[in-house]
């Protein structure tokens, strides 16, 4: 089955993914982003569906909340410190909910418009923003940056970016990289692979300004728990060892135009099964664009 899926879809939840590279004018031979890596690493052929034939996904209700509320995160730091309060953080939700209806009109398409199950996805709002009050106390921090944009070019060309959360920097200098995530804390197995984010975003900070982050920090608004870690650069190192060799195989997939399935507990929220042989689909024509751009060319090589 060669069939596209349905147009209606919202962009990557992923900032990094919205924006763009800014490469500048500099030559690159692509780039990468934590949640594009982590889509190779899930499954090469997810990788394709959306860093190379850029197919759509319908928009998800638990992804959306998670842009909601980040954004209400985002903006809270923007008030006095007095004012950030619970009372006020939820004030702002409904404000960020129809801003992103107005960026993004897909969103509204996920319920109808006045049902109960948008009440209660509104309430799941809700409940997800106070439990950053329980872990947290706004009136407390002075984030240096919010949704920052970082980026750095390694020896080989490979533009590695994303977008923080929040930095934290202590009056000793020390950096605290925060993100937040609206779901639970994974179990110990898979903590590796929820601070490969950070870590990304530490190799990329400490490349920009020659300092290694201090401190690791995700907050998970689902169970209310934090998890914390202290990186070195053996750490960072390691990390861009392990990018480097993922955008190998990138290299080498995009080549030979063969992305494998990897069949996965991710297969669940997959958007693209019916186009998945793994599920008796079949991938669409493997975009011409792609075809002609070897990966060497530079722009637009494997996008992230
Ligand atoms: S359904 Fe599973 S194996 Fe198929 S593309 Fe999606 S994540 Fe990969």
């Amino acid at each position: 089955m060669t069939t596209t899926p349905a147009a209606a879809g919202i962009e990557p939840a992923d900032p990094s993914e919205r924006g763009g590279t800014r490469v500048d004018g500099v030559e690159v031979l692509g780039a990468l982003s934590p949640s594009r890596v982590g889509d190779f690493l899930n499954c090469p052929l997810l990788y394709r569906f959306r860093s190379i034939d850029r197919l759509p996904e319908p928009a998800s209700p638990a992804a959306v909340r998670g842009t909601v509320v980040h954004r209400v995160l985002e903006q809270l730091f923007d008030l006095p410190a007095a004012e950030r309060t619970p009372a006020q953080a939820d004030r702002m939700l409904a404000p960020a909910w129809a801003e992103l209806k107005e960026i993004e009109p897909a969103v509204a398409t996920m319920f109808p418009e006045d049902g109960p199950e948008i009440t209660a996805w509104l309430a799941s709002c809700h409940d997800t923003l106070a439990k950053y009050f329980d872990l947290e106390d706004p009136t407390r921090l002075e984030p240096a940056d919010r949704e920052l944009y970082v980026e750095t070019l390694t020896d080989d060309r490979l533009l590695l970016r994303g977008v923080i959360d929040r930095v934290d920097v202590a009056p000793d200098g020390a950096i605290r990289v925060v993100d937040y995530k609206t779901s639970a804390s994974p179990n110990e197995m898979f903590e590796g692979k929820a601070l490969f984010q950070l870590k990304f975003y530490a190799l990329v900070l400490w490349r920009m300004r020659g300092v290694v982050p201090k401190m690791l920090q995700l907050v998970y608004l689902g169970n209310s728990e934090v998890l914390r870690y202290e990186p070195d650069e053996r750490d960072l190192l390691a990390t861009e060892r392990k990018v480097l060799a993922v955008w190998e195989a990138i290299r080498t997939a995009t080549e030979r135009k063969s992305f494998e399935p990897r069949r996965g507990a991710g297969c669940t929220w997959c958007a693209h099964q019916a186009l998945c042989p793994a599920y008796g689909g079949a991938p669409p024509p493997y975009p011409a664009a792609a075809e002609r751009a070897t990966p060497e060319a530079g722009s637009p090589a494997p996008p992230a």
